[in-house]
């Protein structure tokens, strides 16, 4: 046993929606870092170039000395901003140093930031160098010394936490709808299928009572289904058809048997004398008892490969001419006539199945016609299909049994009586043959008055 069908799709669904949601939070974080990166190098550029920038406006051009006092105020809001500030004037001497001014606070700013931004790099502080100009004129230089190439406040810090943070719930968000909308999509894709299989599972144990649900909104497995229900139809109709065989078989078997044995058994303990006569309606019995095997073995060759139609283009009129000249001496031996008019009809057929046709309607039209009467045989061409009717002024059908002469073993009680009849099969066996042509063949009869047959075959 496999793993379920409904399992398979939901791995299927769940790896692909996890592989999909866990490469989109990747490159969307990676894109998200380097535009923040590239802003942030960009800001940070900005903020080192505002502190020269107020560097410059402190110094006094007409007494051409700085002013100390505010040098001291920038320097400091700077190191508290993370920006180590020293200044030289132009002869290069030093005039303010954040290091020399307050040496512990710059180790534990710069400590501060080192840590901080260790959790993403390990840059460490870089020395920036500028000149401080006044016009073209350079009045001093100043270095900062900063995390490069940017860092993060507190605050920026927090809130780069906070996306990463966002990301991972959604990514986590993802997941979860992924497993629930890949159970759900599964079971619905794979119940069709699994009801399918159920159901063949269910034929495959002999049970043809098989019940469709709803139509599933897949072709393909509505065509499935709908063969499948065809397929439990015929299994179910040919079962049925066996049983019937069968049944009929026996049943036919039965009745002569019992009277054959009945009076041989009377005959083998001396209650009957075995006279010629008696013994003689015992071979009767016996020789119908192998017409009857004849038929069924007919039957059943002409049920194993009645679709296996060995077709020829062949003349309808010609067919009919050649089996009723074979029946001739029979018809006159009864001094029935037979006559064959009609015009030429050229068909695809097989040719020895509807000899055999004809030959079971002729006979059965000399059979129940009494002396004297007289068989008319027609064959009409149409443009589409090829027609015979046989019609004799015999006795006729009773209406009562119109309907039925065609099925197997039946015989209608006339033909039981006068002893005339064969098994029943011979109908049966016409109709196969005519329907395997994708023809038709009907009935027409008055009790008394005669019967026809049509044969309809379409070219
Ligand atoms: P069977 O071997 O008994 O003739 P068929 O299948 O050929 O079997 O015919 C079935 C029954 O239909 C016959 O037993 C008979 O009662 C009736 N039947 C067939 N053809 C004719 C006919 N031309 N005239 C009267 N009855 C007929």
């Amino acid at each position: 046993m496999g793993k379920s069908l409904r399992s398979q799709i939901s791995l299927y669904i769940m790896t692909i929606v996890l592989v999909v949601v866990a490469l989109v939070s990747f490159l969307a974080n990676a894109a998200v870092n380097r535009q923040f990166e590239a802003y942030m190098i960009n800001q940070e550029r900005g903020r080192r170039e505002k502190i020269i920038n107020d560097l410059e406006n402190l110094y006094n051009a007409m007494t051409r000395s700085w002013d100390l006092d505010y040098i001291h105020a920038i320097g400091m809001y700077s190191l508290y901003d993370g920006y180590v500030l020293t200044v030289y004037d132009s002869d290069g001497k030093m005039i303010w140093d954040a290091a020399s001014h307050d040496m512990a606070l710059c180790k534990q700013i710069m400590g501060d930031i080192t840590e901080r931004m260790s959790q993403r790099n390990n840059n460490g502080f870089t020395t920036y160098s500028y000149d401080l100009l006044q016009g073209d004129r350079r009045v001093g230089t100043a270095s900062i010394q900063s995390y490069g190439p940017y860092f993060l406040k507190e605050n920026e810090f927090q809130f780069v936490n906070d996306l990463s943070e966002a990301f991972l719930v959604i990514g986590l968000l993802s997941c979860v709808v992924s497993i629930l909308t890949g159970t759900i999509l599964a079971h619905r894709i794979a119940r069709p299928i699994t009801k399918t299989a159920e159901i063949a599972q269910q034929i495959s144990n002999g049970d043809y009572n098989i019940r469709l649900e709803n139509e599933t909104n897949t072709r393909e497995l509505n065509m499935l289904l709908s063969s499948i229900s065809h397929m439990a139809d015929s299994l179910s109709r040919q079962e049925q058809h066996r049983k019937q065989l069968t049944a009929d078989v026996a049943h036919e078997l039965r009745t002569p048997l019992t009277a054959l044995r009945s009076h041989l058994e009377a005959m083998a303990e001396g209650l009957w004398e075995p006279t010629a006569e008696r013994l003689n309606g015992c071979v009767e019995e016996v020789k119908r008892l192998s017409s009857l095997v004849v038929d069924l073995d007919g039957l059943a060759k002409l049920e194993q490969d009645i679709f296996q139609l060995k077709k020829t283009e062949s003349n309808l009129l010609e067919i009919v001419q050649n089996v009723s000249r074979n029946f001739e001496k029979e018809a006159d031996n009864k001094q029935i006539r037979i006559l064959v008019e009609g015009a030429p009809s050229s068909i695809l057929l097989d040719k020895d199945r509807i000899v055999q046709v004809i030959t079971n309607l002729l006979s059965n039209a000399i059979k129940y016609t009494p002396e004297g009467g007289q068989i008319k045989v027609q064959v009409k061409d149409e443009v589409t299909r090829g027609i015979v009717m046989i019609e004799d002024n015999g006795i006729g059908i009773p209406q009562k049994d119109l309907p039925y002469i065609f099925e197997r073993f039946y015989r209608t009680d006339q033909s039981r009586n006068r002893k005339t009849g064969g098994a029943g099969i011979g109908l049966t066996i016409a109709k196969s043959i005519i329907e395997a042509h994708k023809g038709k063949i009907t009935v027409d009869s008055n009790e008394g008055a005669g019967s026809k047959f049509t044969v309809l075959i379409p070219k």
